[in-house]
């Protein structure tokens, strides 16, 4: 039948019958695309605590980790993967995370469409950055595998081969415990410390650590534990001390005014660097005022779209750039790691403080970061552990 055949009194009407087959094929297609998310508690190495924990009286710390892994299959069986670390420092769970799937469509979700696909998930919730960030791995694990590209290629970075070093993190624990941890980490031919701060018996860790490890650098993280910007260079004079401290994360909390962050920065006798404060680009503006560089996560952020264009914003204020991470898996920690070019400091560290880490993907020896052992080299590059 020639369409333009039909006569205008089809209108309200029943479509002919061609019209309504075509109709459902196009649904049929938009509908295959599926949405796996499961749970998986990411098992600690050593006891995780930072200065937060310490606040609420937890300096035992964490032995296991919620996560959720997501995987997105479309009809053309072109799949990707995805991870959320939820935290409790930003009211985050694996079931805040699970609820935030369950509401997710996965017919609205496309490979082919990145940017159609997460504006369709900044509609369903505020927020909800651990959820977010799952699905932007998963939707461009997926489109650089169509694209027969590293997600580092296609996001037009390029990855350089044996420069990128990650810091190794010492948790918030007793000066023996600490010092046992920095050790091992010695032991292992990992270069440089990050050693949280703002716990009860600092002096006392601080020197615990530094006995272990005289040679490393090592990078202080308060996690927003000391409260005045007096007693924040206080601390900072007394680390500084040392000689050998790279730079201060995060000294005060987030919410005290621009004024006592721009008093501390004209003071500090090391480098400021802003990661409670600094959630994603919309917030370049203020940090540059009030920091010497940032921390950028991709849990905060959302995932990797974001995540980049809030490494872009700090570099393009002058701020000096760190990708941190949370507990995480070698999905999340890779995903980071296709970032690497847009960063001076890296703080990827999440999978080497596991022990049951299901995948496998970029590989840190003597704390360098390489996909060289890598099983896949498209999308995140990033498989199963066998
Ligand atoms: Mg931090």
């Amino acid at each position: 039948m020639d369409f333009k055949s039909i006569p205008f009194s089809f209108l309200g009407r029943p479509r002919p019958r061609f019209a309504f087959k075509r109709r459902r094929v196009f649904r049929t297609l938009r509908l295959e695309m599926k949405l796996k998310h499961w749970r998986f508690d990411l098992a600690l190495k050593h006891s995780w605590a930072i200065a937060t924990d310490v606040q609420h009286g937890a300096l035992a710390g964490k032995t296991v980790y919620p996560v959720v892994f997501v995987e997105l299959t479309d009809s053309h069986g072109r799949s990707g993967l995805g991870e959320g670390s939820p935290s409790s420092q930003y009211h985050e769970s694996h079931a805040t995370v699970a609820a935030f799937l369950a509401r997710v469509e996965p017919a609205r979700l496309s490979f082919d469409d990145l940017a159609g696909s997460l504006a369709y998930l900044d509609t369903l919730a505020a927020g909800s950055f651990p959820a977010k960030c799952a699905l932007n791995l998963a939707l461009l694990d997926g489109a650089a595998k169509a694209a027969g590209q590293a997600v580092y290629d296609f996001l037009g970075l390029g990855f350089s081969p044996r420069r990128h070093v990650t810091s190794f993190t010492i948790g918030l624990d007793t000066p023996a415990r600490m010092a046992a941890k920095t050790a091992e980490a010695v032991a292992a031919g990992l270069p440089v410390l990050k050693l949280k701060l703002g716990g009860p018996q600092d002096r006392e860790t601080f020197a615990a650590v530094r006995g272990a490890a005289p040679q490393a650098p090592i990078r202080v993280d308060a996690n927003a534990a000391w409260t005045t910007p007096a007693e924040a260079l206080r601390h900072i004079e007394w680390v500084a001390a040392d000689g050998n401290v790279q730079f201060v994360e995060q000294p005060m909390p987030p919410s005290l005014p621009d004024a006592d962050w721009a008093w501390l920065k004209a003071r500090s006798p090391l480098p400021l660097m802003g990661d409670e404060s600094y959630q994603s680009a919309a917030d370049a503006e203020r940090c540059a005022h009030c920091f010497h560089g940032v921390n950028v996560k991709l849990v905060k952020t959302g995932g990797l779209t974001a995540g980049k264009a809030a490494l872009e914003a700090a570099r393009a204020r002058g701020l000096k750039t760190m990708l941190g991470c949370m507990i995480e898996s070698s999905v999340l920690i890779s995903a980071g790691a296709h970032l690497a070019e847009l960063t001076d400091y890296l703080d990827l560290d999440g999978n080497i403080l596991i022990t049951n880490d299901p995948f496998r993907g970029v590989c840190t020896q003597l704390g360098v970061l390489d996909f060289e052992g890598a099983a896949t080299p498209t999308g995140l590059r990033c498989s199963t552990a066998n």
